[in-house]
């Protein structure tokens, strides 16, 4: 698939961009994604580094993933539009990509992780009202799930922990509860975020 892209020094260019891509047979893709080097192009004219979001289908067979990803801008026109791709759950944005393929990887539950992440937030902003938070998956360790928060000082990450059991316990109750309050307000027809809980309402 050919894809345009216009640069500031008024040079565009074509690229091939993969409409679809399938983890199993091109793994190499799961780092790039990771390393932030996925879909990297240069404008032949001017040097300049340009890292578009195209729309695009992500397939992890092995792990029964359907993922459409959709371009951060079109953020809106997916809250308005009346039809998702049957099968399929919806990200937004390669960031957002990138982090659930790491707690996929990682062998965690998306809902879960969504839900502790919001409970993250709700934390920060309590403490920072006036900044614009968002959280992130990090990683996985022996005892704790390691999440990144940014915007609470410009530059800066925090870096928060949360201890393994609560995670279970949080994991025993999806288990229990799946449609849960917590987890249909995370839920917004086939985009499972939580970006949901945070989004203006207007542009539901
Ligand atoms: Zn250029």
């Amino acid at each position: 698939m050919n894809q345009k892209i216009s640069c500031l020094c008024d040079n565009s260019f074509s690229v091939e961009f993969p409409g679809e891509i399938d983890l199993d047979q091109r793994p190499e893709y799961l780092n790039e994604i990771m390393d932030g080097s996925f879909m990297n192009y240069t404008c032949p004219s001017c040097g300049k580094k340009h890292k578009p979001e195209f729309s695009l289908i992500l397939l992890w067979p092995s792990r029964k993933i359907r993922f459409e990803i959709l371009p951060e801008l079109e953020r809106g026109e997916f809250y308005r539009r009346k039809k998702d791709p049957p099968g399929t759950e919806t990200l937004i944005g390669y960031p957002e990509m990138a982090d659930r393929l790491a707690l996929i990887r990682d062998g965690l539950e998306p809902a879960v992780v969504e839900a502790l992440k919001y409970y993250l937030l709700l934390k920060a902003e309590e403490n920072y009202p006036d900044s614009d938070i968002s959280v992130w998956y990090q990683a996985k360790g022996p005892e704790s799930i390691e999440f990144h928060l940014h915007g609470i000082r410009e530059g800066e990450v925090a870096v928060s922990r949360v201890p393994l059991a609560v995670y279970e316990k949080t994991l025993e109750d999806f288990h229990k509860h799946p449609r849960g309050e917590i987890y249909r307000s995370l839920r917004y027809r086939s985009y499972l975020s939580v970006q949901n809980m945070i989004h203006p309402e207007g542009l539901k």
